[in-house]
């Protein structure tokens, strides 16, 4: 009998283990690996440079470079060391994918040799309710749906209103396949379970409409391995979705409440892989619970 059930166990794991190690690659990245800088060609011309567990793009042209979020003096230093061991070319724009301070501090070395720093024009009014020092302030706005022009090349920035922030810029360079979604999608990760300054209806909104977009298959985030195919949008998308069905059944039901409800909520086994996943659930079903509840 205790056989039969050990043999089970490893049919069992045999049979999940792909699956999982598919799923969750981030899972299998060690602390000093996602803290590692690295510097990775994701399609020609377009980087992804990571270091201290964040990530940035840069786009190099025949005419300058276009950099993203400067994250600290610490990794803009690091990430305008990385792109100098590129090219030659000056860093010709900066522009911040959102307005939180680990993504826009530390742009001040790229002002320095002359770039323009953009922003959406929703940024402005953070910056200038929260001032930090840190903060250089965008020499110009959009409003999305603009090209940043140079050298031939042209990088799209594209606005779905309000989701993590109310100025996120999701970018795509002409010519390939990638998104740079910023912290909309933590590849294979349920992210952080209070979702800070994430309004979850248009959040979820959002990841469906850009789930929806022609043209591309693979997507950069500002924290997490490098590049994850488009299935990683859509496994935080679906996962987000099962999370709400999930509370306001619970809340319908209303036969827990509070930290009891809370702690009620699990969610199907595809979603338990992701990272974080234990750590965070009952924290992110309280946060939803708040958005059925009152309306943010
Ligand atoms: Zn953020």
């Amino acid at each position: 009998m205790t056989v039969r059930i050990s043999i089970g166990r490893v049919v069992a794991l045999l049979l999940v283990a792909p699956a999982a190690l598919s799923q969750s690659p981030y899972e299998n990245l060690t602390r000093e690996q996602i803290m590692a800088r690295s510097t990775d060609e994701i399609a020609p011309g377009l980087y992804a440079f990571g270091s201290f567990g964040e990530r940035s793009i840069f786009v190099v042209t025949a005419e300058g470079v276009i950099a993203t979020d400067p994250t600290s003096a610490e990794h803009a230093r690091a990430m305008r060391a990385a792109i100098g061991e590129v090219t030659e070319q000056p860093v010709r724009y900066l522009i911040y994918s959102h307005q939180h301070w680990d993504h826009v501090l530390g742009g001040q070395i790229f002002k320095d040799e002359g770039a323009t720093v953009v922003s959406h024009e929703n940024c402005l009014a953070h910056f200038r309710a929260t001032p930090n020092s840190g903060v250089v302030m965008p020499d110009q706005t959009v409003t999305g749906g603009e090209s940043i022009s140079l050298g031939g090349r042209k990088l799209k920035l594209m606005y779905f209103g309000r989701n993590h922030g109310d100025c996120m810029l999701v970018m795509q360079l002409d010519g390939t396949d990638v998104l740079f979604v910023g912290d909309l999608v933590t590849p294979y990760s349920v992210g952080l379970g209070f979702f800070p300054d994430y309004y979850p209806g248009d959040y979820l909104r959002t990841l469906t409409e850009i789930e929806a977009l022609p043209g591309w298959s693979r997507m950069i985030g500002n924290h997490g391995i490098p590049v994850a195919p488009k299935e990683a949008l859509v496994q935080r998308r679906r996962y987000l979705e099962a999370l709400m069905d999930a509370v306001r059944l619970a809340l319908e039901r209303n036969e827990l409440q509070g930290d009891a409800l809370y702690q009620s909520i699990e969610l199907p086994e595809e979603f338990r892989q992701m990272r974080g996943y234990r750590r965070n659930i009952a924290r992110a079903a309280e946060r939803i619970a708040y958005y059925y509840g009152m309306g943010w």
